[in-house]
């Protein structure tokens, strides 16, 4: 029975693991993180849910969508009010405008966080995850030796399902692969690599008044985009956004201090009761991208047809969202191409 690795369980390679799920094949993937889902990361503090990773999708995501309905994973349409505040202080003065009607261009969030899709498609394929695995090497023969920091697994196919600037940051390949393969890896840009988002819960939502419910862009604050977060039961009054990157070098509690500073002068509410709040530098984590990897252009090579070829004989496969054809960087490029190796290894081993 041929043996399939999957490095990375986030969920392009948790979407390869669903395909396989009813196959004769052997799989087993490897993880660095304690943790599945990779950029997709919902965390629980206090009973809340803070969406610190991907959230939002639109119909025009087909493949994510079909695998959500196939799961039965619930999600709503994510309501953004009739008006957004813009901040331009210092330079200038606190603005409301009229946000343009929805009509047609929908955005949609899971009802209880991304992680359920993550939770979904771990159950549903039930394939062995060894946690805190960090592959440094891959070495090919007739088959795959691949180490991680203190153990070696062996393996006849491997899907590389980790973003593709980081193969090239982290990861040495026996034989090497081309000089071709090894520039395009490392310029394929890490869709939000260098994003800091926040999301923050609060006893009441204090925000929500004439017509406004959270929708909040500011250029020169530490708060730059901002949009509600509350459940439709209403058990969660909360916010989500992105900061401003010039306060990454802040420690997490002193950004919570600003952001709350930033939400009273803006609201004139000196009463803000945090239930919970959690912000995430993505620049910083190491197994989306490297410390020393090279600026590049959002989105740069993303979709890239090289990204999708099959390496030593068909042996191996890139299979990140940002290898993918449809919406690369996206939830649903993870899913689209994670399905299209999981299929393909399907219809070729079985
Ligand atoms: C802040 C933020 C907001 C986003 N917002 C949206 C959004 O609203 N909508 C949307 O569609 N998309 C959004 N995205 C993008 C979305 O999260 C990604 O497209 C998707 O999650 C990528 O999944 P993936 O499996 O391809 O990669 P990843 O999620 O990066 O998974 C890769 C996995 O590989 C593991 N790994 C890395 N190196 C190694 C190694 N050496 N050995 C073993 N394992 C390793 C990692 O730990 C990780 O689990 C957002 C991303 C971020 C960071």
């Amino acid at each position: 029975m041929p043996k399939i690795l999957i490095v990375g369980a986030g969920l392009s390679g948790l979407s390869t693991a669903y395909a396989l799920r009813n196959s004769n094949v052997s799989v087993e993937m490897l993880e660095a993180r304690p943790r599945s889902g990779g950029r997709i990361l919902t965390k629980n503090l206090n009973s809340k849910h803070l969406e610190l990773g991907a959230t939002w999708f639109g119909p025009q995501h087909t493949s994510l969508l079909k695998l959500v309905r196939e799961l039965d994973i619930p999600y709503k349409t994510q309501d953004n009010g009739r008006e957004a505040i813009y901040d331009f202080r210092p330079k200038g003065n606190l603005e409301r405008f009229q946000i343009p009607g929805q009509a047609g261009s929908s955005t949609y969030k899971f009802e209880t966080g991304s992680s359920s899709l993550i939770e979904a498609l771990k159950q549903q394929s039930s394939v062995p995850i060894h946690y805190n695995e960090v592959v440094k090497s891959v070495k090919f023969d007739q088959g795959f030796e691949i180490r991680t920091v203190d153990r070696e697994f062996k393996a006849d196919y491997l899907v590389m399902s980790i973003p593709p600037q980081l193969i090239t940051d982290s990861i040495r390949f026996e034989p090497g692969l081309s000089e071709f393969s090894n520039a395009l890896l490392s310029k394929t840009h890490t869709w939000m690599s260098d994003s800091i988002k926040f999301s923050v819960a609060f006893d009441s939502a204090f925000w929500k008044k004439d017509g406004f419910i959270g929708t909040l862009m500011s250029p020169q604050q530490i708060i730059q985009e901002m949009y509600d977060h509350s459940d439709v039961s209403k058990a969660q009054h909360a916010l989500v956004g992105f900061l401003n990157s010039n306060y990454s070098k802040l420690k997490e509690a002193e950004r919570k201090q600003r952001v709350l500073k930033q939400l009273a002068t803006v609201f004139l509410s000196d009463d803000v009761q945090t239930q919970a709040y959690a912000d995430i530098n993505w620049r910083e984590e190491k197994f989306t991208i490297h410390e020393k990897a090279v600026l590049l252009v959002p989105h740069q090579n993303n979709g890239n047809p090289g990204l999708r070829e099959g390496f030593f004989n068909n042996r191996l496969f890139f299979s990140a969202s940002e290898t993918a054809a449809q919406t690369p960087g996206y939830m649903d490029g993870a899913v689209h191409r994670g399905l299209e190796v999981g299929e393909w290894l399907l219809k070729n081993l079985t």
